[in-house]
């Protein structure tokens, strides 16, 4: 069986908060505005992965009314997301990702964000793919209002770990 997967995010900018984009904190003179850390690459990952369960989304999960969520680390979320995967008997084929802001320029943060997120899940660095681009000055996000992010992923049904299959071997 496999399943597919969509996330899509949006957060405000403003001055006076810590930018968290795929769990890493880059330096820059805003961040992004949410009652969590307003990680958008991981809520669109939560997201997409939420979807491709047909578990509903970030919302249903971790209601920002929920004070227990308040300033949260979303890539505990993801971690915990992750964690229903498994217990649904699927897995990570692979996740791709998109995320849209105009500064600061997130090429060098791509690949920490891609490992931090892998850590998060216990999977594979290379099952995940993180792109970064601006809007051409276009719109909110390319007035610098915001930074979107969207994430599409493929589960299927997990395959049995080596070492527990059946002990005649021939399973
Ligand atoms: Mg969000």
């Amino acid at each position: 069986m496999t399943r597919i997967g969509l996330g899509y995010d949006i957060h405000r900018l403003v001055p006076g908060r810590k930018l968290v984009l795929g769990g890493e904190t880059i330096p820059f003179e805003k961040g992004l505005l949410g009652h969590s850390d307003a990680d958008v690459l991981v809520h669109a990952a939560c997201d997409a992965l939420l979807g491709a369960m047909g578990m509903g989304d970030i919302g249903d999960s971790f209601p920002d009314t929920d004070p227990r969520y308040l300033n949260i680390y979303s890539i505990d979320l993801l971690t915990a997301v992750y964690r229903r995967v498994n217990a649904s008997g699927l897995e990570l084929v692979n996740m791709d990702a998109t995320v849209f802001a105009q500064e600061p320029r997130l090429s060098p943060y791509k690949d920490r964000m891609a490992e931090r997120m892998a850590d998060s899940m216990s999977v594979d660095k290379g099952l995940i793919n993180i792109k970064a681009t601006t809007t051409e000055g276009l719109g909110a996000i390319g007035h610098g209002d915001g930074i979107a992010a969207m994430c599409v992923v493929l589960l299927r049904s997990a395959t049995p770990k080596s070492g527990n299959s059946c002990p005649s071997g021939n399973g």
